[in-house]
């Protein structure tokens, strides 16, 4: 046996044997024969990177989502990296963002200088509450960064009120949330910058990879500038008279965060599928909603008011009070079964970087709640019908069994 869990003491229920034979993950990517197809092309032609495939996928990010432009970059922490550069973020500006997220949403405000002031969720939808940010708004503050936890969205249009108010940046994090829509508008048009990324684990699969969509040709301009170390041929931005054809200018300091042409390649093919990738995930959403919502001992997550999600993560909340078990109890529980289930996320300020620059916990109660009672159980479009039902049959057998 070399399941953990059984190995912790913890059986698979139903006389120890697993629901599952063979272990299922929480999240995996879906590549066919035309995405192999896409890159190989690719690999045949004659541009690796910065050729006719970025702008190719680029067009057909505008496209899916309506906004006027696309930065493809080299990953999403770069693409949030580049967002900032762009909004200007500098040393002291204070930029507001979640604890429950992936690190990069904060390490990127990091990179510039800047800090990052963390605000509470909702204790129903998991986002940013705008409310509990604008009480975080001080006469440093240059940006928000909403985060689409698990899909979202969060309640962008509350965000791009208060930036109005104050005179701030958004830069939506849109990691979880290509294809979501809020109040019939695509995510990608309704900040200033929003963040795609399009890691394998996410719905659009790039090997790595991430974009910057905007409607400003002003930050377009800055996005473009940044993802290649400061760097321009454009003559009409150059500082200097051009002493010949090869010459180019450095205007700022950044770094090389280009994607290559497989990758775009990749991106462009994957989002092909996109509303297919979409439905099967919304399919799979409803079940789990509809046979978790039934359980007292298990919490669904709501959605943001206008939303109509793409989910990303299916986020797992267990009421404490209705259970013998805690999270870690149901973790291992679900081990036992081969549903091998994950946690999103640690509490950014809970790490060692985070607690060097002074920041403690109890900072945003209801994230630490959250963290404390959460689970990320297995959803992506490939699953099959089975394996659904068998992650339905595991949980519920794991909330009945432990009930109080
Ligand atoms: C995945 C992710 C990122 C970073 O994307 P990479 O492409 O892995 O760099 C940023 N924010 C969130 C919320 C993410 O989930």
């Amino acid at each position: 046996m070399d399941n953990q869990a059984v190995m912790n003491g913890i059986p698979a229920l139903a006389g120890g044997k697993p629901i599952r034979s063979e272990k299922i993950f929480y999240a995996h990517q879906q590549i066919d024969e035309a995405d192999i197809d896409a890159v190989v092309r690719v690999l045949k032609s004659d541009y690796l990177t910065c050729g006719p495939a970025i702008d190719s996928a680029e067009r057909a990010l505008c496209d899916i989502t309506g906004a006027k432009y696309a930065v493809l970059c080299s990953s999403g922490t770069a693409a949030l990296h580049i967002a900032c550069m762009a909004a200007g973020i500098s040393e002291g500006d204070e930029v507001i963002t979640t604890p429950i997220t992936f690190a990069a949403s904060a390490n990127c405000v990091r990179y510039c200088g800047g800090k990052p002031v963390f605000a509470d969720i909702d204790p129903a939808t998991y986002q940013l509450d705008p409310a509990k940010a604008a009480e975080k708004i001080t006469d440093r503050t240059k940006a928000v960064i909403p985060v689409d936890f698990g899909g979202g969205p969060a309640d962008i249009d509350a965000f791009c009120a208060l930036a109005k108010e104050h005179g701030l940046t958004v830069i939506e994090d849109a990691s979880h949330a290509i294809g979501t829509r809020l109040r019939e508008r695509c995510v990608g048009t309704l900040a200033d910058m929003t963040v795609f990324s399009f890691h394998p684990v996410k719905t659009i699969c790039g090997g790595e990879g991430g974009a910057v969509m905007t409607d400003s040709e002003e930050l377009y301009r800055k996005l473009i500038l940044y993802r290649t170390h400061g760097i321009t041929r454009d003559t009409s931005l150059m500082r200097h008279e051009p002493d010949g054809p090869w010459y180019y200018e450095q205007l700022a300091l950044s770094t090389n965060y280009r994607i290559t042409d497989m990758q775009a390649a990749l991106i462009e093919s994957q989002l092909k599928k996109l509303s297919q990738f979409a439905a099967r995930r919304d399919e799979i959403r409803r079940r789990y909603d509809e046979a978790f919502g039934r359980l007292p001992q298990l919490f669904v997550q709501q959605e943001t008011p206008g939303a109509e999600t793409v989910r990303h993560l299916y986020i797992l909340r267990i009421v404490p009070e209705k259970l013998t078990i805690d999270r870690r109890g149901f973790y291992d529980a679900l081990l036992a079964e081969n549903i091998v289930p994950n946690v999103h996320y640690v509490p950014v300020y809970y790490f060692p970087y985070y607690e060097s620059l002074g920041y403690e916990r109890g900072l945003c109660p209801e994230a630490e709640r959250l963290y404390d009672e959460m689970l990320t159980i297995p959803l992506y479009a490939g699953m099959t019908d089975d394996d659904v039902e068998s992650v339905i049959e595991g949980v519920t057998r794991i909330a009945k069994y432990y009930s109080r």
